[in-house]
């Protein structure tokens, strides 16, 4: 069972219907893609840093994952988006010197990043990207949950999950019903009660996107752009622009302020386009699943009794060997903490827990190897594990 019908758990009931499983989708909302997975649109390209750190590495991996899965469903017409191809512009010649200079200096295959000149009053001098794009999360979402072994549930919101030894399985509990599952994925997004229950740090960013109706304004680029935000060619009729990061706040609605500062950010990089009465603007505001280290949580779920007791109860600094291994809730993972690059993560992630489930274990791997390195990056447990073992704790108190 997949607990939330978005980005995360839609791809992780596909990988695991592929993988031959038989898989529900439960989601509170009664249709999928109904919360951050539902912009008309979102970008899709390499998270670029001067030192190639671990989130440009996994987030390299991860866009290899969504290749895999998407780009023969975008060719072929079942997912709307475009993936031949991405412009991130940049908006002052010193940003375009650094750029080339730190380019040259990535171990980063040449052929999927290069520096571009200004061409045209609507292609700015930026970093252009070959393997990159843009897709529609709704209708991504969607393909993914098309598969025969896979049965939509909306309308159901999930309030407890209990562990039954006996029958070694898990009973999913919602008002009055009880579901039954041989393994649960939680794929929760930003605003859930279980994420609190099962003690996900996630932080919900607000952000909204603005909306333009080609009848009212012609879409002003030749493709998707990258810019202090991003915008994208026009789905169902209205283009794209956004995204503004609202955080604290977590009202559901938007804002005239919101419409002119994601305007503002397009209108930077194309100074001669008039900018459009922002009272024909339309949009939408969905909270992204972020982290305190902007990476997303993905994996089997510790437990956080044994983690009490096996760890944080005892002195931080002894040698590895001498504590015991990490113990887990039986079959119960988690795909969650997408954050704002969701379309770069959660393919990467389905496929990880479907090789957890199904016992492939990268311990095989030398344990320096790339993939054990990004399962740490992205365990469950570091928010908990690692504060401890630096010695940062104080009492026991957790967040
Ligand atoms: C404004 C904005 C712009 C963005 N732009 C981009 C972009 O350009 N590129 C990109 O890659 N990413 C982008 N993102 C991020 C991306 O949208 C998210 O990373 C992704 O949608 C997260 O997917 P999810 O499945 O984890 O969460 P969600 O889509 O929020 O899905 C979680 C689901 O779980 C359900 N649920 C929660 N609790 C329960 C419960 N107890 N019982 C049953 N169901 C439950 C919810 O109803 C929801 O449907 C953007 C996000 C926002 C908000």
């Amino acid at each position: 069972m997949v607990i939330g019908a978005g980005l995360a758990g839609s791809a992780v009931a596909q990988v695991m219907a592929q993988a031959g499983w038989l898989v529900t989708v439960v989601d509170q909302a009664e249709q999928p893609a109904q919360a951050a997975s539902g912009n008309l649109a979102g970008l899709v390209h390499p998270l670029l840093t001067a030192d190639w750190n671990i989130r440009s590495q996994f987030y390299w991996q991860g866009l290899q994952a969504t290749w895999r899965w998407v780009a023969d469903w975008v060719e072929q017409g079942q997912v709307i988006g475009d993936l031949s191809g991405l412009r991130q512009a940049l908006l002052s010649d010193e940003d375009l010197q650094i750029s080339t200079k730190w380019l040259t200096q990535l171990d980063i295959p040449r052929e999927w990043v290069r520096v571009e000149a200004a061409s045209s009053a609507n292609q700015p001098a930026g970093l252009v990207y070959r393997q990159a794009g843009w897709l529609s999360p709704p209708s991504l979402v969607q393909r993914a949950l098309d598969h025969p072994s896979i049965r939509f549930q909306g309308g159901l919101e999930v309030e407890a999950l209990v562990w039954h030894a006996s029958s070694q399985q898990w009973h999913i509990r919602s008002g009055a019903t009880t579901l039954n599952a041989d393994a649960v994925v939680i794929a929760t997004g930003a605003l859930s009660r279980l994420n609190q229950a099962w003690q996900l740090p996630i932080r919900p960013l607000k952000g909204q996107v603005s909306y333009m109706n080609q009848q009212d304004c012609p879409y002003p680029l030749t493709g998707a752009m990258a810019h202090q935000g991003y915008t994208t060619p026009p789905v169902n009729g209205y283009w794209v622009t956004g995204a503004t990061f609202e955080a604290p706040d977590v009202s559901q609605t938007t804002s005239l302020a919101s419409h002119q500062s994601n305007a503002e950010k397009l209108a930077a990089v194309i100074p001669d386009w008039g900018l459009p009465a922002a009272s024909l603007w339309q949009g939408r505001v969905g909270f992204r699943p972020t982290t305190a280290d902007h990476l997303p949580i993905i994996g089997a779920l510790p437990d956080a009794d044994w983690v009490e007791k096996a760890y944080l109860s005892q002195p931080h600094n002894k040698a590895l060997f001498q504590y015991p291994a990490q113990r887990y809730h039986p079959a119960l993972w988690v795909s969650q903490g997408h954050g704002a690059r969701g379309l770069m993560s959660v393919w990467w992630a389905a496929e990880r827990i479907r090789d957890q489930i199904l016992g492939v274990s990268s311990a095989a791997a030398d344990a320096e190897s790339e993939m054990n390195r990004l399962d740490a990056a992205v365990h469950p447990g570091r928010f908990r594990l690692r504060p401890w073992r630096k010695g940062q704790l104080s009492g026991h108190t957790l967040c």
